[in-house]
């Protein structure tokens, strides 16, 4: 019964990963979260994500991952690099190797907290572009952290596979839609809420928002 044990989010402050905290919340006893200072170009993001876990007494640690943004520079951690789509590769969004080096992090520290459940906002639905979101690294990487920790960790992804429309849904589901729609941050350009409106995290974020809201105009009618 996982009702009664304990589990680790890997928490940025944005829409999936505050969803992944609700959701953590009413799955497990026990909810530890974590955040990634990774020299991300907008400290908002972390002072987004602590304000989050303090409004809803989560234990929080943010980690010092500067050594990422040494290793794999990227348009979140740097200023010149701007923000774009490119065939047949990943987006300069795309951080090299993030998701191997946040899972095993927020593994180790779990384990500390005799916390064997990890839980992450990764998706294949939304970010095709990005190999360490996919199920098939996600399971891979559980079977790896088992064997170089003996410890049965299980790492859950409520959000792999569903579209942002259905992340509104689940965020609504877990009475959570207003404050993620309010609290949250999204926007690669750091701005709260409904954010800039121009970049592509706020426009693949609203085009959710908007078909999710039509849909339920659709029920009540
Ligand atoms: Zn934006």
């Amino acid at each position: 019964m996982i009702k009664n044990e304990k589990a680790v989010v890997v928490f940025s402050g944005g829409q999936d990963s505050t969803t992944c905290l609700f959701w953590a919340k009413q799955t497990f006893k026990d909810v530890i979260a974590v955040t990634f200072n990774y020299g991300q170009r907008h400290d908002a993001e972390i002072d987004v994500a602590k304000k989050i876990a303090a409004d809803f007494n989560i234990p929080h640690h943010i980690l010092d991952m500067g050594l990422l943004n040494q290793l794999a520079p990227s348009a979140l951690t740097r200023d010149e690099i701007l923000i774009k789509e490119r065939d047949g590769q990943p987006p300069t969004t795309f951080v090299e190797g993030r998701n191997l080096l946040f899972l095993s992090f927020a593994a180790i520290l779990g384990k500390q907290y005799d916390a064997r459940h990890i839980v992450t906002g990764v998706c294949e639905t939304d970010f095709s572009g990005y190999p360490d979101c996919r199920d098939s690294f996600v399971k891979s990487l559980n079977v790896t952290l088992n064997l170089s920790m003996d410890f049965d960790f299980v790492i859950h992804t409520p959000l792999m596979w569903l579209d942002k429309k259905q992340t509104w849904a689940l965020a609504d589901d877990l009475g959570a839609f207003d404050y993620v729609r309010e609290n949250t941050l999204t926007c690669y350009n750091g701005i709260k809420g409904s954010g800039c409106g121009e970049c592509p995290a706020c426009k693949l974020r609203q085009n959710g928002l908007d078909q999710y809201k039509e849909d339920k105009r659709g029920d009540v009618q």
